[in-house]
């Protein structure tokens, strides 16, 4: 197991992965400020690798598909003893499936997720996993978006990545949190910095005015009539 301990006094929010590839992590999520608060100790990430608790010789971790059918799947008894061996001393940490299949990631359940102690997630390979497991260990199932990707790895970065950075103490300014796309229901309104003027587009003049009032009008404004055009099933959920 790869472990990426945590330096600080505060008990850590903590990521555990169990995947076929470890060495994928923490990968990307070694930069920035999410890398940042790692270094730093705000969370912590084990990478539990699926293989080790593979059976036989070769540490077998997948099976032909019941019924026949393309590809292989992974066995229910090995991810159990996976997922049993990273909650061992975190039960109370919620158990999640990354799948195209699952509920949608959105930023509220990633704001509940980073108001607990953290997660584990399992991530999946080749056709995916046994049903039986997901029931048995109680793994909540996630999609990050309509696609199929090749494995659940960087999947569980996003849900990571999402979850973090709302951590306390990972983003300089809390306020910009709270104007971001979806914090309030709504795409973010555009954004703007020097030079004033470029390649004969000048920055909206009202942002420059100094005027509070308007400024924050004026985005409120901006970032309802983008919801509208980009978004409106966003605009439908906000007036629910
Ligand atoms: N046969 C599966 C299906 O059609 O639903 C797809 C399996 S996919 C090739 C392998 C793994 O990638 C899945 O087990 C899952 O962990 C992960 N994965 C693929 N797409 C995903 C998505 N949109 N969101 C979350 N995880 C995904």
């Amino acid at each position: 197991m790869a472990h990426f301990p945590s330096s600080s006094n505060r008990s850590p929010w903590r990521a555990k992965v169990v995947t076929l590839f470890p060495a994928m992590f923490p990968g990307p999520l070694s930069a920035s400020v999410v890398g940042g608060a790692l270094g730093a100790g705000i969370w912590s990430l084990d990478a539990i690798d699926l293989r080790t608790f593979g059976l036989g010789r070769h540490r077998t971790v997948d099976d032909h598909p019941a019924g026949g059918g393309a590809g292989m799947v992974l066995r229910c008894d090995v991810i159990a003893a996976a997922v049993d061996a990273a909650a061992a001393e975190a039960a109370d940490l919620p158990r999640i499936y990354v799948s195209p299949r699952g509920e949608p990631l959105t930023q509220r359940l990633a704001s509940e997720l980073a108001a607990g102690p953290g997660m584990i997630v399992l991530a999946g390979r080749f056709e995916g996993v046994d049903e039986r497991v997901l029931e048995a260990r109680g793994l909540r199932e996630v999609s990050i978006g309509d696609y199929v990707l090749s494995g659940g790895e960087l999947a569980a970065m996003v849900m990571i990545d999402a979850c973090v950075r709302l951590l306390p103490g990972v983003i300089g300014s809390q306020d910009s949190l709270g104007e971001e796309s979806f914090a309030a229901g709504l795409l973010e309104y555009p954004q703007y910095t020097r030079p004033r003027e470029w390649e004969e587009r000048a920055i909206p003049e009202v942002l420059l005015s100094g005027d509070h009032k308007r400024i924050a009008a004026w985005r409120r404004d901006k970032a309802e009539l983008l919801t509208r055009q980009r978004r409106p099933d966003l605009m439908g959920r906000r007036s629910r």
